[in-house]
């Protein structure tokens, strides 16, 4: 493809932090930031002290990369890019690589997901909704858990899900304005519902929506964030437990609560902890801080992946873990960052690998992504 024009800015997310925006021949990207992350994640930038400067630096390198590209091919300057990844900052690398894949796309006459799921030999299919509806840790909120997690067990059809997921988290206002008497309507980052009620009776209630509307559940524990001096900080809670008695606990809410899916349960280097407890439950166990999308993290006897590109710098990169996922017979979920863009690219990646679930949230910016795949599964129906 040839860059004809570009541009790089700085612009913010969804925390009001700054973040890049770059454009190629009119197409624009800027890559989201994580708040829980993990502590083997790429950087997003050259200087996590001062973002502003860094973000700014950031331009001026894109600007100074693109000026000089002329003919390129997107995948060989990503991946030129990534060599320097640990000086650039991942971010710095997505924003230009995520623009010149867009660029290449609409120059070759065909969706994003489509030329990316050619480029990297994927098997596309879009994938059904996995949303945020109640949150806290981290992101702000009454519960220790960072999110309660709903998603389609049933049905082919992406309007249903969404339309179905959007309907429940709306009904959870009044749910919960019925069930908490300290509820105000407050969001976390990621637009969830924030209540003091205790764990268990946000299962409870959550487990009754669930059945009401035929819906599968879950939740991110994102345990590294209470993991410190070797026990598990349930602050809000006023409970501290080891390993055994986390590994405990969470098998036995995954049984009384039927969990279908349990991120993060553990904190990020207990491996063979993740793999216990997979034995030990039914519902799927998914590493995010644990395999931070590295392919080479990735073990057998985990449920599944998170993929989340800025977490290793690179589309490539992603894909590799992507690919060794599946030779492990484990779930692939895309998933957005609590700081995000309106940059739609996440959509048409989850669509182009194939995600078993798409982790993108319910309301707020969040609505970005979720559109997105509605317009994808429209335009793949008029083509039909
Ligand atoms: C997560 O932990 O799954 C998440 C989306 O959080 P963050 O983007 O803050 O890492
Ligand atoms: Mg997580």
């Amino acid at each position: 493809m040839r860059v004809r024009s570009f541009s790089a800015r700085v612009v913010l997310n969804s925390k009001a932090e700054p973040t890049l925006e770059v454009c190629v021949n009119g197409h624009c990207s800027s890559p989201p930031s994580g708040t829980s992350r993990g502590s083997r994640e790429v950087k997003p930038w050259p200087d996590a002290e001062d973002t502003l400067s860094s973000v700014k630096e950031a331009a001026r390198f894109a600007s100074s990369f693109l000026k000089d590209l002329g003919d390129v091919d997107p995948l060989s300057a990503e991946r030129e890019l990534y060599e320097k990844v640990e000086e650039l900052g991942g971010n710095t690398v997505l924003a230009i690589s995520t623009a010149l894949y867009k660029a290449a796309a609409a120059e070759e006459g065909i969706p994003l997901h489509e030329y990316l799921s050619k480029l990297f030999s994927l098997e596309p299919r879009i994938p059904p909704p996995l949303e945020n509806v109640i949150g806290g840790g981290k992101h702000g909120g009454g519960s220790d858990i960072q999110e309660f997690l709903l998603f389609p067990k049933e049905g082919e059809n992406p309007e249903d899900w969404i339309f179905t997921l959007s309907e429940v988290y709306r009904e959870l206002k009044n749910v919960l304005g019925s069930a908490d008497p300290t509820f105000t309507g407050s969001l976390t980052l990621e637009s969830a519902w924030v209540t003091s009620l205790p764990t268990e009776r946000i299962l409870s209630l959550l487990r009754k929506v669930a059945d009401e509307h035929g819906l599968g559940m879950g939740v991110d524990v994102a345990a590294s964030d209470m993991y410190r001096e070797g026990a598990y900080h349930w602050e809000k809670e006023g409970i501290v437990r080891d390993r055994e008695a986390q590994m405990d606990y969470i098998e036995e809410l995954a049984n009384t609560y039927e969990l279908d899916y349990i991120e993060d349960p553990l904190h990020e280097d207990d491996v063979e902890g993740f793999q216990e407890l997979q034995k030990r439950v039914k519902g799927k166990i998914v590493g995010d801080d644990l395999f931070v999308t590295q392919a080479e993290r990735l073990v057998p006897g985990v449920g599944g992946v998170i993929i989340k590109y800025n977490q290793v710098g690179a589309i490539f990169r992603a894909v590799e873990a992507v690919k060794r996922a599946r030779e492990l017979g484990m779930w692939v979920v895309p998933s957005h960052r609590s700081g995000e863009t309106e940059d739609p690219f996440l959509s048409h990646f989850a669509v182009a690998v194939g995600g078993d679930l798409f982790k993108a949230g319910a309301a707020g910016i969040r609505i970005v992504k979720l559109n997105e795949v509605l317009r994808i599964y429209s335009s793949l129906r008029r083509r039909e």
